[in-house]
């Protein structure tokens, strides 16, 4: 569960930019995660979005911006956490992998909070952002390699978490939606370790 920020202390109705700070990277260097908390007429259920957790897939970053504005909190029933630059040492460098020890961070679920500095990152954005939720849309994208049809993945399984991630899936109306065995290491894993739906 967060320690940072205490998402049911926020109004009915409001949206907020908050900033993660992340301890111990540097002695020079303050490192934070921009984040924003959209709560509407009613506490639950609860999604977190997260993108750029690879540092060089814009397309989810801008359009986190833009929801993050686009988006009515009254018109809104429960609460949506958008995380547009989850890695932003990685985002910073332009590159996919976290440049200062070359981990992948959606390889490095459910992380640890005394390991390597992508560990850390993934432990303080599973305990900071994801547990407490009731879904988690990872965004991820191509375009600075090539071209990709937009589609989703959602984890296959036979439980209802997996059955609800299937349904959330099918929700987002795209012409493409792909079940997926996924490897160790992605946040969508250690979600549905967490009872969270994830796709
Ligand atoms: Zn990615």
């Amino acid at each position: 569960m967060p320690v940072q920020w205490q998402p049911d202390k926020l109004k009915l109705k409001s949206r907020s930019r908050l900033r993660l700070r992340l301890d111990g990277y540097s002695d020079a260097l303050r490192i934070e995660i921009p984040f924003y908390a959209l709560v509407g007429s009613s506490r639950g259920p609860k999604l977190v979005v997260i993108a750029g957790i690879h540092g060089d897939e814009f397309e989810g970053v801008r359009v986190l911006h833009e929801l993050a504005r686009a988006i009515e909190p009254k018109k809104l029933k429960g609460t949506l956490t958008l995380v547009p630059v989850a890695n932003p040492q990685a985002f910073y460098a332009g590159v996919r992998r976290n440049p200062v020890d070359q981990g992948d961070l959606n390889r490095a679920f459910p992380g640890s909070a005394q390991g390597s500095m992508t560990e850390r990152l993934a432990h303080t954005i599973l305990h900071e952002f994801v547990l407490g939720n009731d879904y988690v849309l990872s965004l991820h994208g191509w375009s600075k390699e090539s071209l990709v049809v937009p589609y989703v993945e959602y984890p296959i399984g036979k439980t209802e978490v997996h059955r609800k991630s299937c349904a959330a899936a099918m929700a987002l109306g795209f012409e493409y939606v792909h079940p997926y065995h996924w490897p160790a290491g992605p946040l969508g894993v250690s979600a549905l370790d967490h009872g969270i739906c994830c796709y």
